[in-house]
C-alpha cells in the first residue's frame, strides 16, 4: 500500500479546550461547591441569555436531557411519538424509556431532516409528540412541524444536539419547540465532557424538568443549606440523578463564550470544503431561511461508488471519516422490539447507503481540509 498523505490520524471531531477554560474549571474545584452549587444556575443563565429561552435546566448528558424532556410531557404508555430514524439512537431511546411507541417518519432529500409530509402520514389517534432532530446543525422545517403539532395538539421536542447556535428565520434554536435539548459531549459545539441542557418557555415544564433531574424532589441541596434552611423536602415524581457538576458547568460557561467563534470557524471550513470537493459529491443543502451550526459535514459518494470502499481507503489514508447515522430501525434491538420496514424509508435508506462524514471541528486547519479532499479524490479514482 502507498504511504498515506497524512502522517497523523485526523479525527472527525475533537474538542477545543483553552487555558482560560482550564482556569475557570480549576477555580471551581478550589471552592466549596463542586456539585449542586451556584455554577449550575450560572450556566443555565448563560444558556438562557444565549438562546433567548425563558428557562434552562442543566443535566449530565444530552440523553438525560431527552429523557426528562419526554418525562415532563406526562405521556401514557401506548401513546406514540413521531421521530426521525436518521439520528443517534439516544433520540428514540428517550421515547422508549417512557413506554411510548416510537414511530419513524422519512427524511427530506435535501436537508436529511424530518420530512413534514411523511410526519403527517404517520399521525394516528395515539400520536402525542414529534421529536425532531436538527441533523448536522441545520434547523428542521420548524413552521411546518409547528403547524402540524398545533393542528393535532401534539408536543414538539427539538433534539438540538447538533444545532446549538443555529438560527431559523433569524431566531436561535432553543425557543422554537415546547422543549429543546442540547448535548455537551466532547464532539459537540461546546463541551462539558459529558453534559446536556433542556430549554423551554413554559414555567410548568421547567419546574418538572428541575425535579426530574434530581429524583423528583422539589428542593435542591443548595436551598436546604445554611442557618435559615429547613430539612423538609418532598419527592413528587419518579426522577433520577441526572445532575451535572459545578466544575463541568464552569467549563460550559467558558466554552459558551467561544461558541460564536467556533461556529464561524466551522462555517469557514465548510465553505472551503464546498469550493474544493468534486461536483459529483453531494452535500447538504442549506436552506435560505436558516443558518446551520455545522456540527457534522456529511457528504454522499457518487451513485454506483461503494461507500464502504471509500470509507476504508480514507481511514487507511489517516482520515477519520465516519457514518452518521445507521438508521435507528436497523439496530438489532429495534428490529426485535419495534420492527420497522426499511422500504418505508426510501430517502433514509438511499442517503445511508452513500453517506460518509468528513472531519469538521474548530481546531482543524485549511491544510487538513485539503488533505481530506485530496485523499477522497484519490479514493474515488
Ligand atoms: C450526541 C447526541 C445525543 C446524545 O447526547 P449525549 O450527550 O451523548 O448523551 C442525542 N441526540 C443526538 C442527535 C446527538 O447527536
Amino acid at each position: 500500500m502507498k504511504e498515506p498523505m497524512r502522517k497523523e490520524f485526523l479525527p472527525y471531531a475533537r474538542h477545543d479546550i483553552s487555558e482560560d477554560d482550564i482556569k475557570t474549571v480549576a477555580e471551581i474545584l478550589k471552592g466549596n461547591w463542586i456539585t449542586t452549587g451556584p455554577t449550575i444556575a450560572a450556566f443555565e443563565k448563560a444558556i438562557v441569555d444565549y438562546t433567548g429561552a425563558r428557562f434552562a435546566v442543566a443535566v449530565n448528558s444530552g440523553t438525560a436531557a431527552l429523557d426528562i424532556a419526554v418525562g415532563a410531557l406526562g405521556l401514557t404508555p401506548g401513546d406514540e411519538a413521531i421521530t426521525t430514524p436518521f439520528t443517534f439512537s439516544a433520540t428514540s431511546n428517550a421515547i422508549l424509556y417512557h413506554g411510548i411507541k416510537p414511530v419513524f417518519a422519512d427524511i427530506d432529500s435535501h436537508s436529511w431532516n424530518l420530512d413534514p409530509i411523511d410526519v403527517r402520514r404517520k399521525i394516528t389517534s395515539r400520536t402525542r409528540a414529534i421529536i425532531l432532530v436538527d441533523y448536522s446543525g441545520q434547523p428542521c422545517d420548524i413552521d411546518e412541524l409547528k403547524s402540524i403539532a398545533n393542528e393535532h395538539n401534539l408536543f414538539l421536542i427539538e433534539d438540538a444536539a447538533h444545532s446549538l447556535g443555529a438560527t431559523y428565520k433569524d431566531v436561535k434554536v432553543g425557543v422554537h419547540a415546547d422543549l429543546t435539548t442540547f448535548s455537551f459531549h466532547s464532539v459537540k459545539h461546546i463541551t462539558t465532557g459529558e453534559g446536556g441542557m433542556v430549554t423551554t418557555n413554559d414555567q410548568q415544564l421547567s419546574d418538572k424538568l428541575m425535579m426530574l433531574r434530581s429524583h423528583g424532589i422539589d428542593r435542591d441541596a443548595g436551598s436546604r443549606y445554611g442557618p435559615e434552611a429547613g430539612w423538609a423536602y418532598d419527592m413528587k415524581m419518579l426522577g433520577r440523578n441526572y445532575r451535572i457538576t459545578d466544575f463541568q458547568c464552569a467549563l460550559g460557561i467558558s466554552q459558551l463564550r467561544r461558541l460564536d467563534e467556533f461556529i464561524a470557524k466551522r462555517r469557514k471550513l465548510v465553505a472551503l470544503y464546498r469550493s474544493l470537493l468534486p461536483p459529483d459529491i453531494q452535500t447538504i443543502v442549506e436552506k435560505q431561511d436558516r443558518r446551520s451550526a455545522w456540527h457534522l459535514f456529511p457528504v454522499l459518494v457518487p451513485k454506483g461508488v461503494s461507500r464502504d470502499a471509500i470509507f476504508k481507503k480514507m481511514r487507511q489514508g489517516n482520515i477519520g471519516v465516519n457514518v452518521h447515522y445507521i438508521p435507528v430501525y436497523r439496530h438489532s434491538y429495534y428490529q426485535q422490539h419495534h420492527p420497522a420496514d426499511p422500504n418505508d424509508f426510501p430517502v433514509t435508506e438511499s442517503v445511508f447507503s452513500r453517506i460518509i462524514t468528513l472531519p469538521l471541528f474548530p481546531k482543524m486547519t485549511e491544510e487538513d481540509v485539503h488533505d481530506v479532499v485530496e485523499t477522497l479524490k484519490t479514493a474515488l479514482q
